[in-house]
């Protein structure tokens, strides 16, 4: 998924930079960058973190930087931040999101035989240039973003820092991703993940509406583009991939996950021995169950956090499946004889969570009851880096749909929970995962959990209900939503 830190200050700022964005960790695993403004220019530094830490790649990097205004990235994906030169001036840009209309975008831009593209990201077009490219077509800096989001399908969200040392920031269309604006004496920070502003003494001066951008110097923000009224903030940042310390719309993720838990131990209750979460976002969620259930919670394996920091993966998928193993020590004493209730944040391809669970029965588990914080997954993200799925076949509910009924599947009939499709289409997963039982948690549960209106929620993911794609479609038409060729059954 990736997130962001930026940062103005009348101060050195390399400090705030280098922690601010370091507390943006768990939200990617391949590149880190950071992008300071110095008396001399721009200085920059990206290096691949997949196998090393934030902190530890950048060591150097923090002890030779200096600046009083910056931007840092953690990214799934590409190199960044850029630093661009055009007729906006020269500026360092980094994006969070996915843009999964690239190829039509490309076309179009080389059309006006003004374009041209030197930044590779796996092969391809590095979609951060894309988006500075888009912004660039535009006389102003202001129209450029408008129209960026516009043209742009999928979701994306910039820091935006000028060689004049004012930073811009932006959040996505819809509000897919928060944006949050913190202050202190001198400074002002622009952040994903709210949890960074405590340690580095900012307080939150507001969070960005949808679309919104402002305009930040040390002394203040303003609005540049005013926030547009639909919103579809990711619900998934409750569930998984927010940080418990943080909040998004003023609703804290640990609090959430504890709610979560207790609006499954209401609607599931089973008898057992303890509670206990799949490390690390399932522990919140057990939290809230045991203590709702009246059940203690216990760790029938640990995460050996020392050097299994992150829960997100390597592409490959069996060196994920060797990581999922090495990461987790059973206790047997906790797991011998007993009946154990696990929480879990969601099942995606179901595989490691399968090998999990014949290892607590290898170990001697009576039984194990499986409990969801989300309901099935049965759409693939199209607005974050959710997964590193290319296909929606490989989701555990869609192959299990197929096996139940071929290609030719509604799927949204196995949307509702309390419908025979659904039953069983969960009672045929809780067999291959070989639990004792497996409850997943409701819709009207989880948005109460998070404490939205649903109307303000994505929740296209587990619906297929989009509002960028209006009347329920779920097909992933180019030119929507202009007038839709779904209603004569074409999808182009
Ligand atoms: S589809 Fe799911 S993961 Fe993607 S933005 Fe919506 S809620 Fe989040």
């Amino acid at each position: 998924m990736g997130g962001f830190f930026g940062v103005v200050s009348k101060e050195d700022c390399v400090a705030d930079l280098f922690f601010g964005t370091d507390y943006h960790s768990h939200l990617g695993t391949m590149r880190g960058g950071m992008a300071v403004l110095s008396d001399k220019g721009f200085q920059r530094a990206i290096h691949d973190i997949s196998n090393s830490q934030f902190r530890t790649k950048f060591e150097n990097d923090f002890k030779r930087f200096e600046g009083k205004a910056g931007i840092g990235v953690i990214s799934d994906n590409e190199d960044q931040p850029l630093i661009i030169s055009s007729h906006l001036g020269v500026y360092t840009i980094t994006t969070v999101g996915v843009v999964t209309n690239v190829a039509p975008l490309v076309k179009e831009l080389y059309a006006t035989h003004a374009a041209q593209f030197s930044e590779m990201s796996r092969g391809g077009i590095n979609p951060t240039e894309l988006v500075a490219t888009l912004i660039n077509s535009q006389p102003s800096l202001a129209e450029g973003v408008r129209y960026a989001q516009q043209k742009i399908e999928g979701s994306c969200s910039l820091l935006l820092l000028t060689e004049e040392g004012e930073l811009y920031a932006v959040r996505d269309r819809y509000g897919r991703t928060p944006v949050i604006i913190g202050q202190k004496e001198g400074a002002i920070a622009a952040t994903m993940e709210s949890c960074c502003f405590p340690n580095l003494g900012y307080e939150v001066e507001h969070e960005l509406g949808p679309g919104e951008m402002v305009h930040c110097t040390p002394d203040g923000v303003e609005t540049v583009l005013t926030p547009g009224d639909q919103m579809a903030i990711c619900s998934f940042l409750w569930v998984y991939f927010g940080y418990p310390a943080s909040g998004y719309e003023g609703r804290n993720v640990e609090m959430a996950r504890y709610r979560c838990g207790g609006a499954l131990a209401r609607r599931n209750p089973v008898e057992a021995d303890s509670v206990g979460g799949v490390p690390d976002s399932g522990v919140a969620h057990a939290l809230g169950y045991a203590v709702e259930a009246g059940i203690r919670y216990a760790r029938p394996f640990v995460k050996y956090t020392p050097t299994w920091p992150r829960s997100f993966m390597p592409p490959d998928q069996k060196a994920r499946e060797l990581i999922a193993q090495m990461k987790l020590i059973p206790i047997p004493g906790l797991i011998q004889g007993k009946r154990l209730i696990f929480c879990d944040d969601s099942i995606v391809r179901g595989t490691q969570l399968r090998d999990q669970v014949k290892r607590l029965y290898d170990d001697g588990a009576k039984e194990i009851h499986m409990r969801i914080a989300c309901p099935p997954l049965l759409y693939q993200c199209r607005f974050l880096n959710f997964s590193r799925s290319k296909s929606e076949m490989d989701l555990a509910t869609r192959r299990t749909i197929r096996e139940i009924e071929g290609d030719d599947a509604d799927i949204a009939t196995y949307r509702d929970a309390d419908g025979k499709p659904y039953q069983e289409m969960v009672g045929r997963i809780r067999q291959r995962l070989g639990l004792y039982s497996l409850a997943y948690q409701r819709l009207d549960d989880l948005v109460e959990a998070i404490g939205l209106p649903r109307e303000q929620l994505c929740t296209y993911c587990w619906t297929g209900e989009d509002i960028s794609k209006p009347n329920g479609c779920t097909h992933g038409c180019s030119h929507c939503p202009s007038p839709c060729a779904a209603t004569a059954g074409t999808v182009v």
